[in-house]
């Protein structure tokens, strides 16, 4: 008999969230279209396709000291490591978990008294989280919409099957304009460009909104690594012009997390990582963050860890290597999970898996510390009620002062996050750094250099043996 296990589930690439269908045949994973999924038609990108590589790297193993230990071991470890530390601690999920697990784990916070955070506290700060209420609840919008506006971002390099929406809704007559630092493959689904560098996108789309329509919606990236002025001006065009904002993430379930009321934090995680340089946060929990192994100064970040008291890491993909005081305790892969997600649209998903994934270590772990979380169900409960009312509030946009914009001035090497990048996975990308790296970048033999795609900017897609042609928009 062939053993066959079919799990309908979606892909945490980004925070789209495109359904599909996950196969386990015979030890073997495959990936299925999900034809009947309205998000995405049953359309992948190529992390999508390639999502049973994904989930073939798992962290199978429990780890403490750079060694093996057994699971119990490791939660015992780091239940201990976690009471006896001196100062601070946050505790940092980034996105990639259930709203059951993002609710389990600011309860555990709450209880061992740590700050939560997904790592947006910039944004936040800079527009308050009224702004992130519910402004659409489906792709379909883009549909609807006269005018898009593309705020520094890459539709085909960072959310592919956005950019196939917007060649679709373009061929019905939608006005698509791009501001930003790219310029030439955008052609194909943009009627106008308006390239500038980094450190003058907020001066252009303040130009440009001179002469914008009204109630345009306007699509800008506001992930970690995202630009904390440009979320704020695009906030003040929404309160002046009664336009909407799609405020796209690079993560799963950031929207669980927003609604769930997680992020504590007034600063990004370069913040963090300067508290814990400065010995003000001494533990940290991360929860599928391993961003001493993907994020942009992931050296910092790996050398900030290791003068952590107490370092807990819930993981499901392998990483390379983990800084020597982790404690490592592995989740299972994301569609093997139970539970619920929120889309970037504030749509309510479902993950039909059959494990609760940390919603378990956590409760392990809350034990060894002496505090209790109540059943899975009960979990999911309350959570999906904090949602449902999230769910049901519309945006509101009051205007606020402008943060200085964080774009370096000169040259420089754009930052292009996209599905593979945040995840510490080879394929095309591309680096901003400031002028102090920009020599350095620039000399590197795994760069492969497009000049001139606006004035003093270079785009340098790093290099990999299996891909010649950028990230296709969608297959
Ligand atoms: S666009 Fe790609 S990475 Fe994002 S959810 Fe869809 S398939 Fe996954």
């Amino acid at each position: 008999m062939i053993s066959l296990k079919v799990t309908n589930s979606h892909c945490p690439g980004c925070s789209l969230l495109c359904g599909v269908q996950m196969i386990e045949r015979e030890g073997l994973l495959d990936v299925e279209f999900m034809k009947d999924c309205d998000i995405n038609s049953g359309k992948l990108c190529r992390f999508g396709i390639e999502l049973a590589r994904y989930y073939g790297e798992l962290q199978t193993s429990a780890l403490a000291g750079g060694r093996e230990v057994s699971y119990e071991e490791a939660v015992t470890l780091a239940a201990k490591a976690l009471s006896s530390s001196r100062g601070a601690g946050v505790a940092l999920c980034t996105g990639d978990a259930t709203t059951e697990e993002l609710y389990a784990l600011s309860l555990f916070a709450d209880a061992a008294g740590l700050a939560t955070t997904l790592g947006l506290g910039h944004h936040m700060h800079a527009v308050g989280l009224e702004a992130f209420h519910k402004t659409v609840t489906h792709p379909d919008v883009l549909d609807h919409a006269q005018m898009i506006v593309l705020v520094d971002i890459d539709p085909a390099y960072q959310y592919p099957l956005l950019a196939r929406r917007l060649m679709l809704v373009r061929e019905q007559g939608t006005t698509i304009v791009s501001i930003g630092p790219e310029k030439e493959h955008l052609s194909f689904y943009t009627d106008a460009r308006y390239p500038c560098h980094p450190s003058r996108t907020v001066d252009a789309l303040r130009a440009f909104v001179e002469h914008a329509m009204p109630h345009a919606l306007y699509v800008v990236p506001c992930g970690m690594y995202g630009d904390a002025a440009l979320t704020a001006q695009v906030n003040n065009i929404c309160a002046a012009t009664s336009s909407r904002a799609l405020f796209v993430t690079d993560f799963a379930n950031v929207r669980g997390g927003l609604a769930l009321g997680m992020e504590s934090l007034s600063h990004g995680i370069d913040g963090l990582v300067a508290s814990i340089e400065a010995g003000d946060v001494t533990s940290l929990v991360l929860v599928e963050s391993p961003l001493f192994s993907s994020y942009l100064d992931d050296a910092r970040f790996w050398a900030a860890c290791e003068t952590l008291d107490a370092l807990v890491v819930l993981q499901s993909h392998r990483c390379e290597a983990y800084p020597p005081n982790a404690i490592v305790l592995p989740l299972p892969p994301f569609y093997q999970r139970k539970g619920t997600l929120r889309n970037v649209c504030n749509r309510r998903l479902v993950l039909s898996g059959e494990a609760e994934g940390a919603v378990a270590v956590l409760r392990d772990l809350g034990a060894a510390m002496g505090h209790g979380l109540s059943p899975f169900d009960a979990v999911a409960k309350e959570a999906r009620s904090l949602c449902d009312a999230w769910y049901e509030t519309v945006a509101t946009f009051t205007p606020v002062e402008l943060p200085p914009q964080a774009g370096v001035e000169g040259p420089c090497h754009r930052y292009v996050p996209n599905p593979y990048l945040v995840r510490g996975m080879p394929n095309p990308r591309s680096k901003r750094v400031g002028l102090d790296l920009y020599a350095v970048a620039k000399g590197k033999e795994r760069y492969v250099i497009r000049e001139d795609v606006a004035e003093d900017v270079v785009f340098a897609y790093e290099k990999d043996p299996r891909y010649t042609l950028p990230l296709q928009p969608y297959e």
